[in-house]
């Protein structure tokens, strides 16, 4: 067995932790088996606890854009600890990382760090709600905002795969003012709008959705969206807790071309570390404490750790902003080799890419959606997916969830990946 030391301490957490696990994704739900513990990574790589090397398709998620253990960070974050760790008090890197991020992003002229995706997005609406007096939100089918009560409503990612959509423990009360649309449909969108006219205080969405696989939003979709919030005056939200210095150094608004009213962050600028954050223009964000009336507040919100973290990445990538082209040019090989590689196979399947989020789905129908994405055959899946980490490939552990590529990862990984894929009959 070569996930031995693996699967017993898979065991021996079980006995500590519920499901072994300290966010169900990691779990492996979706395709069997037991997770892989990792014991460090270096650029592209993970290495295990039972000594393999596995290229690394993850990325955390997202925050390790720039490869594991990237120089910068991880002297920015040793050096600073020297210093404290935590002080409860005001520090001069938040307003670093604050000054840098609004340059870097448009349409934001204020940011407030928190320390998850989640927080930032559940802080995010009510912001909205408490700016706009309106109550109700728009969401879409297998968008996924973090886990807070509002957004646990057909949620995409983790939540599909494990849990039901519309968690026990989020009250009817709460779910009735979360409505819900299908992606890249504005005529759903506007229809409800109509049905709720005047009511929907914003509709947030992932840009580029990455949460039920990797899919683009259609131009006439997302255009029409943006035009629909503006003439309803409905706060439009990205949340570009994945595709927010991924994507472009402005994030998917930049790649889109499409002006979000607020947006959300996470993992990026995190740089590995826990932090979130929203944003928007000096109006709304006056609404919130202590400037305005709407409460948010976090012992840790700020920490110098994280915000060494985050300084560091984002001033790479604002830096060198080629690295976003060369991530482009990186993952569009490995889509091509994919794409080559399985069309020889003989059995249906998607490749969906933007920049460097990709994900693939063994269905013959185009993915543009959750109802397509949950289309895709899981069986085809998990043999792909154990197939290839047991020729050293990390992939992510579900169908639902985007690939996302690291700046560390070299021609030779990508190739190696295709020639595994090759290897695999599925
Ligand atoms: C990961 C993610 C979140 C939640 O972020 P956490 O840091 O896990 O709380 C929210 N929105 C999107 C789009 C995400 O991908």
């Amino acid at each position: 067995m070569i996930y031995q030391r693996s699967s017993a301490l898979f065991a021996e957490a079980k006995k500590y932790i519920p499901g072994g696990v300290n966010s169900p994704v990691r779990a492996f739900g979706a395709v069997g088996g037991d997770p892989i513990f990792v014991k460090s990574a270096k650029g592209a790589y993970l290495y295990d606890e039972d000594g393999r090397q596995l290229i690394d398709y993850i990325a955390s998620w997202g925050p390790m854009i720039l490869g594991h253990a990237y120089g910068p960070v991880v002297n920015a974050v040793v050096e600073k600890a020297k210093k404290g760790t935590s002080f409860g008090m005001p520090t001069e890197i938040e307003t670093e990382l604050a000054r840098l991020a609004v340059g870097m992003v448009p349409n934001i002229d204020r940011i407030r760090f928190v320390n998850s995706g989640t927080e930032a997005c559940m802080s995010a609406v009510r912001l909205a709600r408490g700016y706009s007096g309106k109550d109700k939100i728009i969401k879409f089918a297998g968008c996924y905002h973090g886990h807070s009560d509002s957004f646990l409503i057909q949620a995409g990612s983790g939540a599909v795969t494990f849990g039901s959509p519309n968690s026990p423990g989020v009250t009817q009360g709460t779910a009735k003012d979360t409505l819900l649309a299908d992606y890249n449909d504005l005529e759903g969108v506007k229809k409800l709008t109509a049905a709720n006219k005047g009511e929907i205080a914003a509709i947030i969405i992932e840009p580029v959705a990455g949460n039920m696989g990797c899919i683009v939003p259609e131009k006439l979709f997302i255009e029409g969206l943006r035009q629909l919030c503006t003439e309803e005056n409905i706060l439009l939200i990205f949340d570009e807790v994945m595709t927010g210095f991924r994507l472009a150094r402005g994030g998917a608004q930049e790649a889109l071309g499409v002006k979000a009213d607020m947006v959300t962050f996470g993992k990026v600028i995190g740089g590995g570390l826990p932090v979130g954050a929203f944003a928007a223009n000096a109006e709304i964000m006056a609404h919130l404490a202590p400037e305005g009336p709407v409460y948010q507040a976090g012992t840790l919100s700020g920490n110098p750790l994280a915000m060494s973290a985050g300084l560091a990445m984002l001033t790479e990538l604002n830096e060198r902003p080629e690295i976003f082209d060369r991530l482009e040019k990186k993952t569009a090989h490995l889509e091509n080799g994919l794409d080559r590689v399985l069309a020889k196979k003989g059995i249906p399947y998607q490749i969906n890419r933007f920049g460097s989020m990709l994900s693939v789905h063994f269905t013959d129908v185009p993915v543009v959606d959750f109802a397509s994405s949950a289309k895709g055959n899981n069986d085809t899946f998990k043999r792909y997916f154990h197939g290839m980490l047991e020729q050293g490939i990390y992939l992510p552990p579900s169908a639902f969830e985007s690939y996302f590529l690291n700046d560390a990862l070299s021609y030779d990984d990508l190739d190696r990946t295709i020639a595994a894929l090759d290897a695999l009959s599925l």
